[in-house]
């Protein structure tokens, strides 16, 4: 799915005063604690992972302003992981990696990311671009027009609101709807509960909040019914879900 077509179900700028909340994801703790001292002292809150697995773990309890990702980590190959996390609504990704890997990170800039640096940081540039990014992706820049979405039997009118199955219309309750909707929008896509529950990035998500989730998921299960021209919504342990299928034809 292109990055532009993607909706922006939380995009919310910081409030004002609020610091933005950055993701780094790094695995060098000792350069993870530099980054962070860093950006605490450039304004910026910050959340961090070591690990491609912490990365989603840390993406599920809230979503940042915007991701510093080092692309070369452990457990997972570091452009990967930018095309996966680029495909997440309004969150961009910089990448990091030395200077010598010049390749990887063009790769990355390929796959989506929004920027680079390289290592060693130098701490004005990338404030720089983190700058740069956030204003990029501030939603008073954007614009959401409604839109028919089609999943199979399944069809959603953003724009009158309005939900059929099988040419029937159908009655979901509000927050069954605008669930139903950012999955469909983002069809394939794995969005963490934050998301779902419309957080403001940074904040974190309450077990009521994902409990409640759980609830408005399993209602919107039932609406959706199965069969082959239905989707389906797939869970995603302590993390999310995701919309899939049904197979195209
Ligand atoms: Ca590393």
């Amino acid at each position: 799915v292109p990055f532009d077509h993607l909706a922006a179900p939380v995009l919310h700028a910081p409030a004002r005063g609020a610091r933005p909340v950055v993701l780094c994801v790094e695995d060098d703790e000792t350069q993870l604690a530099h980054l962070g001292e860093h950006l605490d002292a450039a304004g910026y809150d910050v959340t961090t992972a070591t690990s491609a697995k912490a990365t989603y773990l840390a993406l599920a309890e809230a979503v940042p302003h915007a991701i510093l990702l080092d692309l070369g980590l452990p457990d997972v190959d570091g452009v990967d992981l930018c095309r996966r996390l680029v495909a997440w609504p309004g969150c961009p990704v910089i990448v990091v990696s030395a200077e010598r890997f010049e390749e990887r990170m063009i790769a990355a800039l390929d796959a989506g990311a929004r920027d680079y640096v390289t290592k060693p940081y130098s701490a004005p540039l990338l404030e720089a671009r983190l700058r740069a990014a956030l204003r990029d992706t501030d939603p008073a820049r954007r614009a959401i027009v409604g839109e028919v979405l089609v999943a199979g039997d399944v069809v959603l009118d953003s724009g009158a609101h309005e939900l059929a199955i099988d040419d029937e219309p159908v009655h979901l309750h509000a927050r069954g709807f605008a669930v139903l909707e950012m999955l469909m929008r983002n069809a394939g896509q794995l969005l963490p509960y934050a998301v779902l529950v419309g957080k403001r990035r940074g904040e974190p998500v309450t077990e009521a909040e994902t409990q409640a989730l759980r609830i408005v998921i399993s209602r919107v299960r039932k609406v959706l019914g199965t069969g082959p021209r239905r989707p389906q919504i797939v869970t995603e342990a302590r993390i999310g879900y995701r919309l899939v299928g049904p197979e195209p034809g």
